[in-house]
């Protein structure tokens, strides 16, 4: 077990009442699987990974990674906790348009104190595994859309974490370049052994899903096994 949420309740502020965004949410991501999750805009899928990656406290239920519950853990056990455990794709590629594609990657484990060295080997070794080694000294502006968004992925996976959520990786991709990064992210899921969480509007991509969530206005169902 990798990534457990039980009974997740969310609720933001709306006027004078509030909103329930996730109701009663429960989902479970063996280690070196994925997750599929689709539903309507507004459904409450980024405040569901949102809660996932411990950046939102939910009103109740419990996120438990890696067989550590995280409830009642303060900030900066939460902090640490993302730096070493989590990897989080965000549906825009943020990078840091002075830095090369190398570097991207490298100042994530630099934060964290190891050694430069080993950080630019690692770096080095998942742009290759994102078909990138001969992008590595590319910056954002030399890149295809395509190309940032797997240097956006290779970043997630620098702290070698057990959990990898990805929110809709594919929304600013055509068809035939959507596809290729999910089968990066369904590859890298078995070789690097993540519990994933892929947030996804296109159902054509969801062949590759060891299991499929549907979410309507913040209630969760797995409606059935999928079976390939
Ligand atoms: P999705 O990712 O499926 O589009 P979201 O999780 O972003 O859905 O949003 C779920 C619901 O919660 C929506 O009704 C949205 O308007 C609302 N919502 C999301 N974030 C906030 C926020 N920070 N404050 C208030 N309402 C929010
Ligand atoms: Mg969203």
């Amino acid at each position: 077990m990798s990534l457990h949420l039980s009974g997740i309740t969310l609720t933001y502020p709306d006027g004078d009442t509030r909103l329930t965004a996730l109701d009663q949410v429960g989902l479970e991501v063996p280690k070196g699987s994925l997750t599929a999750v689709v539903g309507p805009s507004g459904s409450g899928k980024s405040s569901l990974l949102a809660v996932a990656a411990t950046l939102i406290t939910p009103d109740a239920g419990t996120v438990t990674i890696d067989g550590t519950p995280t409830t009642g853990l303060s900030r900066a056990e939460l902090t640490d906790l993302r730096r070493h455990k989590i990897g989080i794709v965000f549906q825009q590629p943020n990078l840091i348009a002075s830095l090369t594609a190398v570097e991207q990657l490298q100042v994530m484990v630099q934060i964290d104190g190891r050694k430069p060295r080993a950080a630019r080997d690692r770096a080095l070794e998942l742009l290759d595994a994102v078909a990138l080694a001969d992008q590595a000294d590319r910056r954002p502006h030399q890149l295809s859309g395509g190309q940032r968004q797997r240097v956006n992925i290779a970043r997630a996976l620098m702290n070698d974490p057990t959990v990898l959520l990805v929110d809709e990786p594919t929304s600013a991709l055509d068809h035939e370049r959507g596809a290729a990064v999910i089968d990066l992210i369904t590859r890298l899921t078995h070789q690097q052994a993540t519990a994933t969480v892929l947030v996804t509007h296109d159902r054509t991509h969801l062949t590759a899903a060891d299991q499929i969530a549907e979410v309507h206005d913040g209630r969760l169902t797995v409606p059935a096994a999928v079976t390939t």
